[in-house]
């Protein structure tokens, strides 16, 4: 899909030969591998695997270390120390997780995609991830707040849906 660029979004254009065209997830340094999150923070989010068929739901309950404004992780570095389970993407792992949301970068470049205008590298603005509606802000539980026994109660289908332009699923 082509990337939606509306007229909002003319400020610091990306450069001509961007390395997230350029090169493979594999080849990437680790500053550009980071920088390539757009930060939405989707991937915080509790998932459901039905047992039997393996397919995913997602919640709109958080991570505990999720800081819902800012949509970043309160203690990244540390971050296993709270939350063991917490996947590290690798270009390996993103090949094979079948949860990563739709929007999201590693995803994305992995697939031979564009990414979106709201993407801050794109846009130059790390709001328009927000403005758009793809990030999680606004739109969470804490899962400090919800017992594990009722995160059904909680299932959400927009985290696992494509965007419209400029708008808010
Ligand atoms: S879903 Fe992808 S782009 Fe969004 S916060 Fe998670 S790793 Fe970053
Ligand atoms: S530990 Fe941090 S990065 Fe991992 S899911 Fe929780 S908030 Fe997200």
């Amino acid at each position: 899909m082509a990337p939606l660029i509306p007229d909002m979004v003319t400020r610091d254009r990306p450069p001509k030969n961007p390395f997230w065209r350029e090169k493979t997830l594999a080849e990437m340094t680790v500053d550009e591998w980071e920088s390539l999150c757009d930060g939405c923070a989707r991937c915080c989010l509790n998932k459901l695997e039905d047992a039997d068929t393996g397919a995913i739901e997602w919640t709109n309950v958080a991570c505990r270390l999720l800081d819902e404004g800012a949509c970043r992780c309160r203690d990244y570095q540390n971050r296993r120390k709270t939350v063991p389970d917490c996947v590290a993407l690798t270009p390996q792992s993103v090949q094979t997780l079948t949860w990563l949301p739709p929007t999201c970068a590693y995803r994305l470049i992995a697939e031979g995609r564009e990414l979106y205008w709201w993407h801050y590298l794109v846009s130059g603005d790390r709001e328009t991830v927000h403005q758009a509606g793809i990030s999680v802000r606004g739109r969470t539980l804490s899962e400090n707040d919800v017992a594990v026994e009722d995160l059904e109660e909680f299932i959400v289908s927009w985290p696992g849906e494509e965007p419209e332009e400029g708008s808010r699923d």
